[in-house]
């Protein structure tokens, strides 16, 4: 009895090792396809109505209880998120999630599938909309891994939480999710999973990284107020736009004097606006910054040092009390993405077994930042991993290390994922590492 069971146990870890890539095989055509007509049919952050409908029908047709329209943005306003549950007996729960909108870019590809989409953005311009972060191939992936799963029911247990994520580009549609009651309404998840298409490695690989894998970011609008004047009049003023010349090279020192070197952390300013023209001091001048950094309390500390630098030059500039720096973090922010190493470890062994070793590559942490870290809670209470796609055709890969050019980063107006195998791998790998987190 005893050895049979083994047997049982034996063709059923054959068959499993057999099933995912066939099942995938027969989908691919479909998903491709889907694929191209996401791709042509982009929408902007917050507009995502037509792609979440595709996700949810697609997903309603696989069998999954789907609820749409899940999510509240802080104004009030409704978001086009996507949960599609699949409850199969006891055990674990599990969150995958996949992104869905697109970038304001014109796309410069030329592809026959390319978008000619325009479309107003939130503050009412008309611009080009395209799928430059490859969101589009989440989409699709996601679409796969439901059905993939769904076939397989009989190899897995618990509960399957797929979430069609609106407004990553935004990083706000996470927070709009989980706002709106997401755990409590459909289950806190035991571990939550994803992954990212990836610009510079090749397709049909993955990468793993452990520990933190993407930035925390802040966005900080800094006003440095002074008393404007006549420009030939400077003793008559406190001049704001020296004051924020002086800000802006003090500021540099802070992650080189100030933040640990073992802590790597940036401090952009991207933009400054202030003054008319040439003969005139004005009386403000704003300027706007990204902070980013690998942990939660190095941010804190930035933070505090940007506004700390700010009042003292006001003050050495003698700005009158009533006048002092505003430093403000806007909403646009998000936490670090971290990546559980034990989960990361687990699933590497994952990705080693369905795709090979010899396709799984070390990854590193880079200072981009997602939202998607917001759905592992405060301080990591669920683990979380967010594997990267290789989506690029290895002759490009070699083309560029052979130029030294480099190639269209993610959000360029060039950028051209390879559909196959780049969907095949990533339905292959979430749904091996799905079954492996839920197994029987
Ligand atoms: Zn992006
Ligand atoms: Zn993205």
């Amino acid at each position: 009895m005893k050895s049979l069971s083994l047997f049982a146990l034996l063709i059923a870890a054959f068959a499993s090792a057999q099933d995912i890539p066939s099942l995938v095989n027969s989908e691919l055509p479909q998903l491709v396809s889907t694929y191209k007509e996401l791709h042509e049919h982009p929408e902007l952050s917050h507009q995502e109505k037509q792609t979440s409908a595709v996700l949810a029908n697609a997903l309603r047709k696989a069998g999954y209880t789907v609820t749409e329209n899940v999510g509240k943005y802080d104004d009030g306003t409704p978001a086009y998120g996507v949960v599609a549950v699949m409850k199969n007996g006891s055990g674990p729960t599990l969150l995958i999630r996949t992104d869905m909108d697109a970038l304001p870019i014109e796309e410069k590809t030329g592809l026959a599938y390319a978008s000619h989409v325009r479309s107003k953005n939130q503050a009412g311009d008309d611009v080009g909309v395209m799928h430059a972060c490859g969101h589009d191939i989440h989409v699709s992936t996601m679409i796969g891994v439901g059905e993939t799963l769904a076939q397989l029911k009989n190899q897995w247990h618990g509960t399957l939480i797929l979430v069609g994520q609106p407004s990553e580009e935004t990083v706000d549609g996470a927070g709009a999710m989980l706002s709106d009651s997401l755990y409590a309404r459909f289950g806190r998840p035991d571990y939550a999973i994803a992954l990212h298409d990836d610009a510079s490695l090749e397709a049909g690989n993955v990468g793993v990284v452990s520990g933190p894998a993407l930035a925390a970011t802040n966005s900080v609008d800094v006003t440095m107020r002074g008393v404007g004047s006549h420009g030939a009049r400077p003793e008559a003023s406190k001049d704001p736009v020296v004051m924020s010349a002086e800000y802006i090279m003090a500021i540099q020192t802070i992650v080189s004097r100030q933040i640990p070197p073992q802590a790597p952390a940036v401090v952009t300013v991207g933009a400054i606006h202030g003054g008319t023209k040439r003969n005139i001091i004005p009386d403000e001048v704003k300027m706007y910054l990204t902070i980013r950094s690998f942990d939660d309390g190095v941010q804190k500390q930035i933070l505090a040092d940007l506004k700390r630098t700010a009042e003292g030059i006001a003050l050495a500039g003698g700005v009158p009390s009533d006048r002092t720096p505003i430093v403000m973090v806007m909403p646009e922010s998000s936490p670090v993405t971290y990546n559980n190493p034990e989960l990361a470890d687990r699933l590497r062994a994952v990705c080693v077994r369905v795709v090979g070793a010899q396709n799984v590559v070390p990854s590193h942490s880079e200072m981009v930042s997602e939202d998607f870290g917001l759905f592992g809670l405060e301080g990591h209470q669920i683990p979380t991993v967010m594997l990267r796609l290789g989506a690029v055709a290895p002759e490009k890969v070699a083309e560029s290390k052979a130029s030294g050019k480099p190639l269209p980063p993610l959000h360029s107006a060039y950028f051209v994922p390879l559909p196959e195998p780049t969907i095949r791998t990533g339905v292959i790998v979430m749904t091996a590492s799905a079954l492996d987190l839920m197994s029987k």
